[in-house]
């Protein structure tokens, strides 16, 4: 049979978009398939009413796997694609009640700090000294493939000190920051970023506790909305003869003899192709599109092993005022316990969430042009993580009162008059996510992410029981948010112009 690709790629979220773009410039005849009317997935933009609203992620962090692929395309980045510093970083409500804003600038950060809590101004330097190098480094390490022992050894052979980091993975997000911070406020800003990783403090990577540092290496808005991350990428890609096309659902990936051997759409369309990268969830890849039945024991055992990640409703305003708010980036911290305490007592029980850990984004700061000139628009993550199925409820049901309950919250807490002058409401909860992203279950970060199903615990990017079949995205590599999901499409290329460049 004639391929009609030498690529398909199912999928046009941030890991479909930059394999496909980066395999379409290695002169990979390439097809990029999204079943939505829209590219992005969960790193998207959505218009209702003359407002922009961003579908999920919020901002751009550690650019390198952003700027590596624009590198790699061969074109300057600033040409396509214009990154916004947010500065201050966020302003922040504490649990206690303490409200600060913390600046872009690593020292200008650690004089504030040493000013709200003086007595921990020795405990935040040292954290500082321990995580800085880590958090410089992150971009490298997020790029650097560490899918199978052999990658993780030549990591360590590379660049030795990288061990120190990994095992600094063997402790806790929590064990890590009571090594150094003793205030409960501080302690509260590192677990908010483990708990937004996807896990409570107690069960995120320790790592993942730098990430507060990480953010002092600039955290950025593109203009015209999250979606212009994967649109300035295909842009970019557009004179290497990509070929991308919307609204068309894969059903199943074909296989042949073992191998995949293209993809059969909703339609009944069949696309034949020498390679398959899927950017679905990689439980939804094996299990559905591929089929228990076409796969070995062990390995369905192994990917049905794999939890979802959790899901985080959103609620999205549309002002015809200015909120008044002090930064892009507003947080509702709880205490490190209270964070595990929603998410056992809450979440793993079926329970929303009351919601004290929250982010406010406020893109038109940023970008006024995503609103009609003089409004504004807000972006609320509310009463995550929250279950997908909450008990004896019903997400379409809960729609209405999770608007309602986060206007609320925004009332009591950022702008006593928001009600009169609300113009959109739009509400997105996890069954909305699925349905619209064919997420499964509206996991935003793929699969749950721990020491256990970190980088070579995950399904790997090369499909180690489908040959020629790869896998991009959340659910592989180093897991959910916008570098890691770039850094996957770049490995998973790299993986295909190894093995048939
Ligand atoms: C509410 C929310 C807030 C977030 N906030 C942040 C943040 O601030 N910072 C950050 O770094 N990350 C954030 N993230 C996470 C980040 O956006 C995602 O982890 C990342 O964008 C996932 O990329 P991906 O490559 O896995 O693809 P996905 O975004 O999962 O996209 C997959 C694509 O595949 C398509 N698809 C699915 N099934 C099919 C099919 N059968 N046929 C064809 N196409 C199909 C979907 O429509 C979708 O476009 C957030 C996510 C959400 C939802």
């Amino acid at each position: 049979m004639v391929s009609d690709y030498q690529v398909v790629v199912i999928g046009a979220g941030l890991g479909g978009v930059a394999s496909a773009a980066l395999l379409a410039k290695n002169g990979f005849k390439t097809l990029l398939l999204e079943q939505s009317d829209t590219v992005g997935g969960c790193c998207s933009t959505f218009e209702n009413q003359g407002y922009r609203f961003d579908t999920g992620a919020t901002m751009v962090m550690i650019r390198e796997p952003l700027e590596a692929i624009f590198r790699r395309l061969g074109k300057e980045m600033g040409d396509f694609l214009k990154l916004i510093p947010c500065d201050p970083i966020y302003a922040v409500r504490a649990f206690d009640g303490t409200r600060f804003a913390v600046p872009a600038d690593l020292d200008q950060a650690s004089e504030m700090i040493a000013s709200i809590a003086p007595e921990e101004s020795n405990g935040w330097k040292e954290f500082a000294r321990a995580g800085r190098e880590l958090a410089l480094r992150l971009g490298e390490i997020i790029g650097t493939p560490a899918n199978s022992v052999s990658e993780v050894l030549r990591m360590q052979l590379r660049s030795p000190e990288t061990f120190r980091y990994l095992l600094l993975s063997l402790r806790s997000a929590q064990g890590l920051t009571l090594r150094y911070l003793r205030n409960p406020v501080l302690q509260s800003i590192v677990a908010f970023q483990s708990y937004f990783a996807g896990a409570p403090p107690e069960l995120g990577l320790g790592p993942s506790c730098f990430l507060v540092l990480s953010e002092h290496q600039g955290v950025y808005y593109p203009r015209g909305g999250m979606i212009s991350v994967p649109a300035s990428i295909l842009k970019a890609a557009e004179e290497f003869n990509l070929e991308v096309a919307l609204e068309r659902k894969v059903e199943r990936i074909l296989l042949e003899g073992g191998r995949a051997r293209g993809v059969l759409l909703e339609d009944g369309t069949e696309i034949i192709a020498d390679i398959v990268v899927s950017n679905v969830n990689a439980k939804v890849t094996y299990l559905k599109m591929i089929g228990p039945e076409n796969l070995p024991r062990w390995a369905v055992k192994a990917i049905s092993s794999y939890q979802l990640a959790m899901a985080y409703p959103m609620v999205y305003l549309g002002l015809d005022a200015e909120p008044p708010l002090e930064a892009h980036h507003l947080i509702s911290t709880a205490s490190m316990e209270r964070s595990n305490q929603v998410w056992n007592e809450y979440y793993k029980l079926g329970l929303i969430p009351p919601g004290d850990n929250w982010m406010l984004s406020w893109p038109t700061e940023s970008d006024p042009s995503l609103a009609p000139e003089g409004h504004h628009i807000l972006s609320f993550a509310w009463r995550g993580p929250a279950p997908y199925a909450p008990l004896g409820e019903n997400w379409d049901r809960l729609r209405e009162s999770l608007g309602d309950g986060a206007i609320r919250v925004l009332e009591r807490e950022v702008m006593p008059d928001i009600r009169k002058h609300i113009e959109v409401v739009e509400v997105s909860t996890p069954l909305d996510f699925e349905r619209r992203l064919l997420c499964p279950q509206g996991a935003v970060y793929g699969l749950f992410f721990d020491l256990f199903s970190a980088a070579m615990f995950r399904p790997h990017p090369r499909s180690r029981v489908v040959r020629n079949l790869y896998l991009a995205g959340a659910s592989t590599c180093l897991g959910g948010g916008v570098p890691t999901a770039l850094a996957s499409g770049i490995i998973a290329s790299d993986y295909i112009i190894r093995d048939y460049g």
